[in-house]
């Protein structure tokens, strides 16, 4: 049987895939591909087929994606070696022949190195280039940064310091919800027509941490305020309060990139893909903070 298979089924994006497609085609239809098997025996329980793999070891993803239709690769996290794991996966789909490959890319402004998030943007734009070079069908998603992440970036105290504090200047951003992402995946992998597209996945409007935090004291009726410091402030303020070298920095250049308008493309493709609006920034917020 001609197969579609999810990678990362292990991580938040993939497993939700798995989920949604788990809604309208047979278990049986479905592989993942997966470091550590183990990891996935609640999808085995389900008649999923787990199929070992890595992204850095090309023998065993040619090996998996033997009479793989429609293959769903999810970008990998390691950035320091994501490039070279990424043309191993162009390259065994290549030689197993799949059918499709839909990759999870990124939304961007800037391709010329300059963004202050180049090192993350660098595999997605050698990913996209790989693909579009490689003879095989392809479609690129253009994803927005995660809804998800936002609770990460503005803390937990958010209700008791009253404060949203980042760089992010007056920046905008068109976030998207890791669960309406895979529902329009699922779609993607279950129609036609997607072939060598690129689709912004994103919500429909894009937001600012002004209109957060708005949002946030409407949720909770308490005053939360937007202070956007400089880079510098940033890391000090941080860096005194115990927060982890990298963590400030991750989050330091993520509110560049957004400052910068790197993630400020909103697009309807995601409300067509799935046939119903997007989750909103607020109903997400309220969820994630119990408002
Ligand atoms: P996640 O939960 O960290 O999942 C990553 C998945 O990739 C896991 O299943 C992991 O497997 C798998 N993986 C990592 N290295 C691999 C390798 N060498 N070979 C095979 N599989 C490998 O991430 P997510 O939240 O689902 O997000 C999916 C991707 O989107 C991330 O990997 C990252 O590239 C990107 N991302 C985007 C945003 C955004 O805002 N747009 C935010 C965060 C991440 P294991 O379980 O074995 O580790």
């Amino acid at each position: 049987m001609k197969k579609i298979l999810i990678t990362g089924a292990t991580g938040h994006l993939g497993a939700a895939v798995v989920e949604e497609l788990l809604l309208t085609v047979p278990a049986a239809s479905i592989s993942i591909l997966v470091r550590e098997v183990a990891k996935a025996d609640s999808f085995a329980h389900k008649g999923v087929n787990v199929v070992p793999g890595d992204y850095n070891d090309y023998s065993s993803l040619v090996t998996a994606f033997n009479d793989v239709e429609k293959l769903y690769f999810v970008s990998g996290n390691d950035i320091e070696h994501r490039a070279a794991q990424h043309e191993n996966v162009v390259r065994a789909a290549v030689e197993a022949r799949v059918g499709h490959v839909v990759y999870t890319s990124f939304q961007r402004k800037t391709e010329d190195g300059s963004s202050p998030i180049a090192f993350i943007a660098s595999a997605h734009l050698l990913t996209d280039k790989l693909l579009r070079e490689s003879g095989l069908n392809y479609t690129l998603l253009k994803h927005a940064l995660y809804t998800d992440v936002l609770p990460m970036f503005i803390g937990e105290q958010v209700f008791e310091t009253g404060t949203i504090f980042l760089p992010a200047g007056e920046g905008r951003a068109a976030y998207a919800s890791r669960s309406d992402m895979a529902k329009a995946a699922a779609v993607i992998l279950t129609t036609t027509g997607h072939e060598n597209k690129t689709y912004d996945i994103a919500g429909k409007q894009s937001y600012s941490f002004d209109d957060i935090a708005g949002i946030l004291s409407e949720l909770s009726g308490k005053t939360v305020k937007y202070v956007s410091p400089s880079a510098a402030v940033f890391q000090e303020q941080l860096t005194t309060a115990g927060v982890a070298p990298e963590a400030i920095q991750g989050a330091s250049t993520f509110c560049q990139a957004i400052a910068e308008g790197e993630f400020d493309f909103p697009d309807g493709t995601l409300a067509d893909l799935k046939g119903d609006e997007p989750e909103t920034v607020k109903i997400f917020l309220k969820k994630a903070y119990n408002l």
